[in-house]
């Protein structure tokens, strides 16, 4: 007892020990530096490009090819093998804190992991990601024209992709229900998607696309538990302290592919949504597998005849009824699938959804559609299917 005493006097002294400020000072400069930083690449994106362009690929090279020998998702397996450690951890620092002398010492000694901790975690999470939200925006390095546009391009628009949709839908395997089945394994899917974004950067057209657009592999990486992670209305997830770009296998097919397609993006250093989104389009379009290229064309659909449902419900309607009836069955097919998850998490997101589409009945001829749509519309103008 007094042995135990004596022990804890000691420790009490050595954290009190005023023992070596200068130490946690050194950690705080760590996250200090890295938000310094940020402040500079919000004041000016184009020294964020810079990052983007010239560091973030070699900062991220050396963990993103180590994911790439890793089979499996190694996010999924820190949430099931963490979130339980976690509890447990917390289950004993109340034990410890009740039941023995010297809770100071202890709380003091726990400060500093968690200072250390979130001393690392902040730069590596900018230096993995955040830095890349203050890039310049992606149609100035794709050189596509966003503006305000009116309603007859995106209608236009959005019969140039209902068509592409009809060219492949009928040429896609499928289930005896109709529905598209890959012939690709899911594996096949989550490995070339990647190669999307080679061809694209190989069809060149500019200096970006040319020489910052592809970064070499990313292995997206299937979650076991992706059933239950639907709950949750998740698609996909890039974890910036990993590198690692996890998908949900348990959506239908042609999500599963344009998310894997989306993630990419991420591991590229495109944080934006929207634009991971557009890119997963742009890219996935020149995909050298047909069942890759219908994923594409048929989320592109997706975001431009809602969008379109915004400017005049008759247009959205009309387009809707040319659709090849297949593609229609894809469409429901995923409606259905996330019908079956519906929750707390997913009513959030659909408000969410319904807030943007009044806001979009409320204004009058030209308007923005949302970056996707505009980014899309870009490149059909680009392509000269615009006057
Ligand atoms: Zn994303």
């Amino acid at each position: 007892m007094k042995k135990n005493r004596t022990k804890n006097l000691q420790t009490t002294q050595k954290a009190n020990g005023s023992g070596k400020p200068w130490l946690i000072l050194l950690w705080l400069l760590l996250p200090a530096t890295a938000l310094f930083v940020l402040e500079l690449f919000i004041r000016d994106p184009f020294l964020a490009e810079q990052y983007a362009r010239r560091v973030f690929p070699v900062v991220t090279y050396l963990p993103r090819s180590l994911m790439n020998f890793l089979p499996f998702s190694l996010a999924e397996v820190f949430v099931v093998v963490g979130v339980p450690a976690l509890v447990l951890g917390a289950v004993f620092v109340i034990v410890r804190l009740i039941a023995k002398p010297g809770r100071a010492a202890f709380l003091l000694r726990l400060g500093k992991v968690a200072l250390v901790l979130v001393s690392l975690a902040i730069p590596i999470f900018y230096l993995n990601f955040g830095y890349t939200y203050h890039r310049l925006p992606l149609a100035d390095n794709l050189e596509l024209e966003t503006r305000d546009r009116a309603k007859d391009d995106l209608h236009a628009t959005t019969l140039w992709v209902a068509e592409e949709v009809n060219q492949l839908a009928a040429a896609m395997p499928r289930d005896e229900s109709g529905l598209f089945e890959p012939s690709l394994t899911t594996q096949e899917i989550l490995s070339l998607a990647d190669d999307a974004y080679k061809a694209r950067s190989e069809a060149g057209g500019n200096q970006f696309l040319t020489d910052h657009f592809h970064h070499g592999a990313v292995l997206t990486k299937p979650v076991s538990l992706s059933r239950f992670w639907s709950y949750t209305g998740i698609t996909g997830i890039y974890v910036p302290f990993l590198v690692e770009s996890s998908v949900n296998i348990d959506t239908r097919p042609d999500e599963m592919m344009f998310t894997a397609l989306h993630e990419v993006a991420h591991s590229y250093g495109i944080a934006r949504e929207d634009e991971a989104n557009f890119l997963a389009f742009y890219c996935g379009i020149l995909h050298e597998d047909p069942e890759m290229r219908y994923a594409s064309w048929l989320m592109g659909f997706t975001h431009l005849n809602n969008a379109l449902y915004g400017a005049s419900a008759e247009l959205h309607a009309e387009i809707y009824a040319s659709l090849d009836p297949l593609a229609k069955a894809d469409l429901a097919a995923r409606n259905d699938y996330w019908t079956k998850f519906e929750g707390p998490v997913q009513e959030v997101s659909s408000s969410v959804n319904n807030s943007y589409l009044i806001a979009n009945k409320q204004e009058d001829g030209v308007k923005s559609y949302g970056r996707v749509v505009d980014l899309i519309i870009a490149y059909y103008a680009e392509q000269g299917g615009l006057d």
